[in-house]
């Protein structure tokens, strides 16, 4: 569907296009390379790499790389891998914030020169204190009135290694009654020995991200610098800095809500800890919803792009279903993947009245609503897997498959009728026998009785065995995601393994992330970490039922 209507950031866009206040879009995606990407940055590099191109404009990729501590050179390469997989292209843009070290300590320079910043030796309780509060209005610190050449002295001695780690910090000079905490002389650069992953120890001095980020922005020639809205009132900030370092070509803070999903774990943080805890195989374990996770459960970027078009963009808050993630990658899935006969859990059926060592071949069509997709042939012999659910000993009302007496329709192929049933001795079903009728042949124009039950089936003999695995929300739906004492209410039955799954002879050629749908079941994918060669391993990605409506 196309969606006429622009969004709040596409008509700011166009009122800054028609009066002149730029005449290009320069967009960025600017993460912090501390964790993997999930689904909330899908929408920000999907939103600000789209405007790019809606525009003609251009679209960075740039590393906010200007904190040291938890930064390291696997995340920079997943996320590379991430964008690039969702399609977001930054052509030769790759961008490192760090990189801008020097022009980011003469831009801290320049403001001292200008009376605009000061060296201050107040510790970080003070300088908490002396800020002030909501209500009441800060007061400023003593050494606020430094003279010019002190500030530069004591600058280049903090950058020099002559003060201990936060004994002074650079701050602007801007107002300490300001109703906006954030202008109330906040810090630019704090002393800080940390080794950095892109210049080593070149820098015992860092900047702070308000005083940061617009530089970077600057530098890059970033037209509109999309944000969450957590950052709208930082935003005086952000002009402030601009405004004071005189660029040419400002650039402008835009904020949006961040993507939130009901009942699902998003933040780093979280799922950082789930990762360190065990609780989960690593950022890519297709129960979480980093971007590793959702490609390696079997989402496509085009079900992703779709999802984030229909959440939209908007300046409030709120908290989308899964389900309509789900109904995105279905959509998507529909009409472009071959619908297979797999068996979860098998139970063998055995017709008694075929021929026994007979082989023969059915053409199916690889997707009925879709005849483009070709059909293939699927062999049939005596003995076959069925699920064990479609299989009663003692049915209740409105079951139509199989239980004695009972016939159905074998997906593709006969009828067949249930005349007897074997047990082990716990009791357990372990062989169902079954008449065919051959005049029911599919395809044969048979139209002298019906049966209202239809399964599916794989010939026992041809058939590749294969685990499976099907998942549910990691966190329990019914108590929310956290319980009182802030600790996360995980769901026991996140992950439910198949060992002994059945599938089509045709799925033996099945290649890592390739998707099908098991027929009845839902979609599947290839799980890329545990396939292997002859032992292929299947993520459910969806199944196929949802009362979700859009
Ligand atoms: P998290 O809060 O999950 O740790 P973050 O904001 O700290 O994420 P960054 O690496 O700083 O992660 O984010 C890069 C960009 O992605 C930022 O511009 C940020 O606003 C955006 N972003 C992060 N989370 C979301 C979200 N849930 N929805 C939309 N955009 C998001
Ligand atoms: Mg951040
Ligand atoms: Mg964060």
């Amino acid at each position: 569907k196309e969606v006429v209507s622009k969004n709040f950031i596409e008509q700011i866009i166009d009122k800054d296009l028609e009066e002149g206040h730029c005449s290009t879009v320069h967009t960025r995606f600017p993460p912090e390379p501390n964790g993997y990407l999930h689904i909330g940055h899908a929408k920000s590099i999907i939103l600000n790499a789209g405007l790019a191109k809606k525009y003609g404009g251009k679209f960075n990729l740039r590393f906010d790389d200007t904190n040291p501590t938890k930064e390291k050179t696997e995340f920079v390469e997943s996320i590379k891998a991430d964008v690039e997989w969702l399609g977001a292209d930054w052509e030769d843009r790759l961008f490192f914030a760090s990189d801008y070290f020097d022009q980011m300590y003469e831009g801290a320079v320049k403001l001292i020169k200008k009376g605009k910043a000061y060296v201050c030796d107040l510790t970080p309780d003070e300088i908490r204190e002396y800020r002030g509060t909501l209500k009441a209005p800060g007061k400023d610190s003593p050494f606020r009135s430094r003279s010019v050449e002190e500030n530069l002295q004591l600058f280049e001695d903090m950058k020099n290694g002559k003060c201990k780690d936060g004994e002074k910090v650079l701050r602007a000079k801007i107002d300490m009654s300001s109703p906006n905490i954030n202008m109330r002389d906040p810090i630019l650069y704090r002393v800080a020995r940390m080794t950095h992953h892109n210049t080593g120890d070149k820098w015992c001095i860092y900047p702070m991200y308000d005083f940061a980020h617009p530089i970077e922005d600057a530098i890059e020639g970033i037209t509109h610098s999309i944000c969450t809205l957590e950052f709208e009132d930082h935003r005086p900030l952000y002009d402030w800095v601009v405004k004071e370092l005189e660029y040419e070509n400002p650039p402008k803070q835009i904020e949006f809500a961040k993507l939130y999903l009901t009942n699902v774990i998003t933040g780093k943080r979280y799922i950082k800890k789930l990762v360190e805890d065990g609780i989960v195989d690593g950022w890519d374990d297709p129960r979480l919803v980093s971007i590793a996770a959702l490609k390696r459960r079997g989402f496509t970027p085009e079900s992703i792009r779709m999802f984030v078009d229909l959440v939209g963009v908007s300046k409030s808050n709120s908290s989308v279903d899964y389900a309509m993630l789900e109904y995105c990658i279905r959509e998507d899935l529909k009409l472009k993947k071959p619908r297979m006969m797999a068996v979860l859990d098998p139970i063998k059926l055995v017709i008694d009245n075929y021929p026994e060592g007979q082989v023969e071949y059915f053409e199916v069509a690889n997707n009925q609503e879709n005849p483009e997709m070709g059909s293939r042939k699927v062999p049939f012999s005596r003995e076959l897997y069925i699920d064990r659910e479609d299989f009663m000993e003692e049915p209740p009302k409105k079951y139509f498959r199989l239980f004695p007496g009972n016939e159905v329709r074998l997906m593709n192929a006969y009828f067949v009728k249930c005349e007897s049933f074997v047990k082990d001795e716990t009791g357990k079903v372990t062989e169902i026998h079954c008449t065919y009728d051959p005049a029911t042949r599919s395809g044969s124009g048979f139209t002298e009785r019906k049966v209202k039950g239809t399964i599916h089936w794989v010939p026992a003999e041809f058939a590749v065995k294969a685990e499976v695995r099907l998942y549910e929300n990691i966190v329990n739906e019914e108590e929310g995601v956290r319980n009182e004492d802030g600790e996360l209410n995980l769901n026991p039955n996140s992950l439910t393994v198949l060992k002994e799954c059945y599938l089509e002879p045709a799925l033996a050629e099945a290649k890592t992330y390739d998707s099908f749908q098991f027929v009845r079941n839902g979609y599947f994918c290839v799980d890329a970490k545990d396939s292997k060669e002859g032992s292929l391993v299947f993520n459910r990605i969806v199944s196929l039922k949802s009362s979700f409506k859009i």
